[in-house]
């Protein structure tokens, strides 16, 4: 076997560059231990399902089907569903009753990378976990197993009909959806086509692992050009945009600006609350203070939780919380739904509030406070360093009895805003952000985060 890089098991999925770090011998093997293990932590009589899906980049096919067939050899039953968005393979998982999931996608990172995301229906798949798999992969720990088999199989008619199965049709609304090429593509058309009142069109739908149209991440202002140019042609009243693996949203009000995945999510609760007064309602630490305080206001019991799909769906089934969401657009629907992060659902649910009444999605939006925040901050900071940094941070917060979260970094409630500071999981870099009420107060709080943070000699960039 070649040398493993092992930079490639990350906190939530295994990622790297195709044919490079994540080759076809490595998915096979990896499929062939993720069988035995899992047969083994199930200690099944009959083979443990798995259902197995990928995104449109180009090396996903050749790799989808050596995971297939590694996990066949280990002994597991194999549902090939082919190319779909990440949300419509853990529709399969429930579909098939699957024991786990396995989605080969480079969800938005440049186009010659690839990676795994793994799910179970019996714990996730994260850390300690992925791991373990490294390591039993370094020792060559295989065990292959009989019984092991490989269905192909369609899921997307199915997955369609769950999406639209409740929809409640209002009045007409125009919308533009933007797909970018990725794996959302094989079936954003049809949605639009099925949901009754809502009208508009679908840009860039063919899956294209190049993304010769601009590149599949809804979060970065600049890939949402196109989307803004076409709904003012076309006089669309929303636009939504999908990462190229289909589990994250972003979305343009009638005027192009942007609404984060924050914003969304006070619609979203506001509509749940009505029915469900008291419900826990969790948004990562990312998101804005207006979205916890509206989360109270509507009745609801707000949850600052950690970023991460695995973490969060935990917590929703832990708290039994009808709906989660990041700043980054993952939305978690278990109210109605399945209970996943799931961009084509987010989408259902939007244009259905926004069709069951006559404001726009700017109007439902305007009695919210303005705040002003910076992006993510991105802050160098080399790995060996970064944990006592921000330990430091954290235990200078709590001597001066600073009102703080520590669940996900450490985020601290001050005059007029707050700040939050996290390691990154996933680069040798702090993470920060800043919210405030005015511009002032917003440059004031960035001013005394970049003071905390110099004496370690780390420096916070300009975001100007
Ligand atoms: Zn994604």
């Amino acid at each position: 076997m070649n040398a493993i890089n092992p930079h490639i098991f990350r906190e939530y999925d295994i990622r790297g560059v195709a044919g490079k770090d994540l080759t076809e011998s490595l998915v096979f093997d990896l499929g062939r231990i993720f069988a035995s293990r899992l047969r083994k932590e199930l200690s099944l009589v009959t083979p443990p399902r798995v259902a197995v899906g990928r995104d449109g980049r180009l090396s996903s096919p050749q790799l989808a089907e050596k995971l297939a067939a590694g996990l066949a050899q280990g002994g597991a039953l194999v549902d090939d569903v082919g190319l779909v968005p990440s949300p419509g393979l853990y529709f399969a998982m429930h579909h098939f009753k699957a024991d786990a999931g396995i989605m080969i996608t480079g969800s938005h990172n440049p186009p010659d990378y690839n990676g795994m995301k793994m799910v179970k229906t019996s714990r996730p798949v994260y850390g300690d976990q992925i791991q373990e798999l490294k390591q039993a992969l370094m020792a060559e720990a295989f065990e292959d197993h009989p019984g092991g088999a490989i269905h192909k199989a369609d899921i997307l008619d199915f997955y369609l009909q769950r999406l639209i199965v409740d929809f409640k049709p209002g009045r007409r609304v125009k919308v533009v959806l933007d797909c970018g090429n990725g794996a959302s593509g094989v079936i954003a058309p049809q949605l639009l086509e099925k949901l009754p009142g809502i009208e508009g069109e679908v840009l860039f739908a063919e899956v294209d692992g190049r993304f010769p149209n601009h590149h599949p991440d809804p979060t970065l202002p600049e890939n949402l050009h196109q989307l803004r140019q076409r709904m003012q042609e076309t006089g669309a009243e929303i636009g939504i945009a999908y990462d190229g693996d289909g589990d994250r949203i972003g979305a343009l009000d009638h005027q192009g600006k942007i609404v984060w995945g924050d914003r969304m999510m006070i619609l979203f609760a506001r509509q749940i609350l009505a029915t469900r007064p008291g419900a826990t309602i969790i948004g990562d630490a990312k998101c804005s203070q207006v979205m916890f305080d509206a989360i109270a206001q509507a009745g609801g019991n707000p949850l600052m939780w950690k970023t991460g799909h695995s973490l969060i769906k935990t917590k929703m089934k832990e708290t039994g919380a009808p709906l989660a969401g990041e700043m980054s657009g993952h939305l978690f629907f278990a109210d109605r739904y399945l209970g996943f992060d799931d961009a084509l659902y987010a989408t259902v649910r939007l244009l259905e509030i926004i069709a069951q009444s006559p404001a726009t999605l700017a109007e439902r939006l305007s009695d919210l406070p303005e705040v002003h925040a910076t992006p993510e901050l991105r802050i160098d900071c080399p790995d060996e360093k970064k944990f006592q940094v921000m330990a430091r941070i954290l235990q200078g917060e709590r001597d001066k009895g600073s009102d703080f979260s520590d669940v996900d970094g450490v985020r601290v409630r001050c005059d007029g805003g707050w700040w939050l500071l996290r390691v990154s999981n996933t680069q040798p870099a702090l993470v920060a952000r800043v919210e405030a009420n005015t511009l002032e107060r917003l440059h004031e709080i960035a001013q005394e985060v970049a003071a905390l943070l110099k004496p370690e000699g780390v420096f916070l960039p300009n975001w100007e």
